[in-house]
């Protein structure tokens, strides 16, 4: 794939080169309509993104479409048992092109702990995944994270799975920093520990 370049001065001043296919790439992942197929208490987990605190809007994916044909990705959120899979193939191969999935949360991904005859052990088992969010369920600052692992797909064009690296929780930082720093002495002996 192309990318974007500015000639002669800064964006305001100069003029932009790039590739058709960059641009299109560029403008795709600002537009990103989402298929859901929740099925699950994941599901819960992904309206909480939808929320302002968390403000989907600004990667320009917050409008759902309940037609695959007007959708670009495919959220699976949630378990998908036997009896659904086909219905999810079916929805999947109803999408046009270009179109994306990911899978949402632990049990999409792999089965989570359902090792059993009518769950499917990861829905890649059926369709294409791009992005794999880990999570039982998926923190939202997770599911942002594996949205914009997406969005860089979009505009480079690349279809090689990804996966969502797990994030360090604020408060187990702050209590491993806390632990490692070293205790101050006072003459007395005060601080000790
Ligand atoms: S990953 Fe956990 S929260 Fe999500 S559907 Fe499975 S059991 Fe429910």
């Amino acid at each position: 794939m192309g990318e974007m370049k500015v000639v002669g001065g800064n964006l305001s001043e100069g003029i932009i080169t790039t590739k058709l296919d960059a641009l299109l790439g560029w403008a795709r992942k600002y537009s990103l309509f989402q298929y859901p197929f929740a099925t699950a208490c994941c599901g819960m987990e992904f309206f909480a993104v939808a929320s302002p605190r968390y403000d989907i809007a600004r990667f320009g994916a917050e409008a759902p479409r309940f037609s695959p044909r007007q959708s670009d990705v495919l959220w699976v959120v949630g378990t998908i048992s036997q009896r659904q899979g086909p219905v999810l193939k079916r929805i999947y191969e109803q999408m046009t092109e270009p179109k994306w999935v990911v899978a949402f949360g632990t049990c999409a991904s792999c089965g989570g702990f359902y090792d059993n005859y009518t769950t499917i052990p990861g829905v890649d088992k059926i369709v294409p995944v791009d992005v794999y969010i880990p999570g039982c369920p998926p923190r939202p600052e997770a599911v942002l994270d594996g949205l914009m692992l997406l969005m860089e797909k979009v505009q480079k064009g690349t279809r090689e799975p990804v996966t969502v690296p797990p994030r360090e929780v604020p408060g187990l930082a702050q209590l491993r920093a806390k632990k490692a720093r070293p205790t101050a002495t006072t003459p007395s002996g005060e601080g000790e520990s």
